[in-house]
């Protein structure tokens, strides 16, 4: 009998990457492979790469330098944003077989079946603009959680993104499909579904269906009727695409998480209007409040960014005095990085590197404090957890309704349950 081929995948960047990665796994178990760690002897490794990270480049070279060392006759496919922002200097770095750009990589199957190791990689690749198609991708790895990709692309321009150069516009899936997918996820014993797009909000606007006329809204009340699973999150949405429809809903609903994650870049009017955001500071302020005023325990995490061309001191303590003063759960900090062919390059003046870090960890200190307010003030409440980890050994980790992470040591009965659990 036929060996079976084996392939490992090494996933940067977020958690839609990760769910592409996971689909595309899948779909190669279908055609006959069997998946390994990425430390583990492959026929082919793929790497799904990040445009966002800030050595994309380096991380790249550096893990093909490793394949090479160790299986230095597998094949090496590379695909996801940065190969398609940069297939040539890909193809370019030694050992590299094929470069898979955005609508090529789930053909992944077709590629590898007409490669062979060779001297020159081939580059699998179309300008962006052309890129049209979705394909609904989701993570099934722990069985408990599942972050299911059911928008694509972007349409906004903000300065300082590739995003839109990589995954091209934004299109999305019918919600007759995405039902499809969910109540499969469920029936596979999935209790939890986080709801992944690159720019969630827009869910529903490409007519890539013909007169397609869906939205956000029609999306999440259609999944809340589905009863195979208990939890939904929205993983991001822009504030100017929170409408207090959605805000109300999400208070009403059984299903879905009062948790929400909105980006606010920046707390100064200037600083948004330089990275093209479609808002002001007082929007988002004012979503705030009225998430606070329906869902008073609700979890809000904000994207931020720091050291962005520009940003004075005094700006920067305005963002720092906005988060202060908001009633939000924590922050994710990112320092600005200068990216090839972003408008954000024209702008200055340049804010210092070291500065920029500075920055970085005065706001994730807030942030830790502001977490650290935030599971004081739920002290004592019972809340749901649904716990995750499967590994026998060690702790086991979940997250309450509103997103306060817990840990507590290993029991099989509680894997994949809803537990009430005291905050303490
Ligand atoms: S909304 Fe702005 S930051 Fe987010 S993906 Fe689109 S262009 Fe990038």
């Amino acid at each position: 009998m036929d060996r079976k081929k084996t392939v490992a995948f090494h996933t940067l960047g977020c958690k839609l990457n990760y769910s592409e990665t996971s689909t595309l796994g899948r779909m190669l178990e279908n055609e006959g492979f069997m998946q390994k760690d990425f430390g583990e002897q492959a026929d082919v490794y793929v790497i799904n790469t990040c445009s966002v990270t800030d050595n994309a480049d380096k991380e790249c070279r550096h893990l093909v330098r490793r394949i090479q060392r160790k299986a230095p006759e597998s094949l090496v496919v590379v695909t996801g944003c940065y190969a398609q922002l940069k297939p040539k200097e890909i193809a370019a770095i030694p050992g590299v077989d094929l470069v898979l750009g955005a609508a090529e990589k789930f053909n992944i199957g077709r590629h590898l079946a007409e490669l062979s190791k060779g001297d020159s990689a081939k580059i699998s690749s179309c300008e962006i603009e052309e890129v049209s198609g979705f394909v609904p991708t989701w993570s099934a790895g722990g069985r408990t959680r599942s972050f299911l990709k059911v928008q694509d692309g972007c349409d906004y321009n903000c300065s300082f993104c590739t995003i839109p150069m990589a995954r091209g516009r934004s299109r999305s899936d019918l919600i007759e499909n995405v039902i499809r997918n969910v109540e499969e996820l469920g029936a596979s014993g999935v209790r939890e579904i986080v709801l992944t797009g690159v720019n969630l909000g827009d869910f529903g606007k490409l007519d890539q269906y013909n007169g397609q006329k869906e939205n956000f809204l029609m999306l999440i009340t259609a999944l809340d009727k589905i009863r195979s699973i208990d939890r939904f999150r929205i993983s991001s949405i822009e504030p100017n695409l929170l409408t207090n429809e959605i805000i109300e809903f999400v208070g009403m609903s059984q299903r879905f998480m009062p948790h929400f994650h909105v980006p606010l870049q920046s707390g100064s009017n200037r600083i948004l209007g330089m990275m093209r955001r479609r808002y002001k500071r007082e929007l988002y302020a004012e979503r705030v409040q009225l998430i606070r005023t329906i869902m008073p325990h609700a979890s809000i995490g904000v994207d931020v960014i720091v050291g962005f061309p520009g940003e004075t001191e005094v700006e920067f303590n305005e963002t720092f005095n906005f988060l202060h003063e908001l009633d939000v759960s924590y922050f994710h900090v990112f320092t600005y990085s200068e990216r090839p062919n972003t408008h954000a390059l024209s702008l200055g003046p340049v804010v210092p590197v070291g500065l920029r870090h500075e920055r970085n960890k005065i706001l994730r200190n807030l942030s830790y404090l502001k977490s650290n307010a935030f599971t004081a003030r739920h002290e004592g409440q019972v809340r749901k957890v649904l716990f995750e980890s499967s590994k026998p050994s060690g702790v086991m980790e979940g997250y309450t309704d509103n997103y306060i992470k817990v840990s507590t040591p290993y029991r099989q009965e509680w894997w994949n349950q809803l537990i009430d659990w005291t905050i303490r």
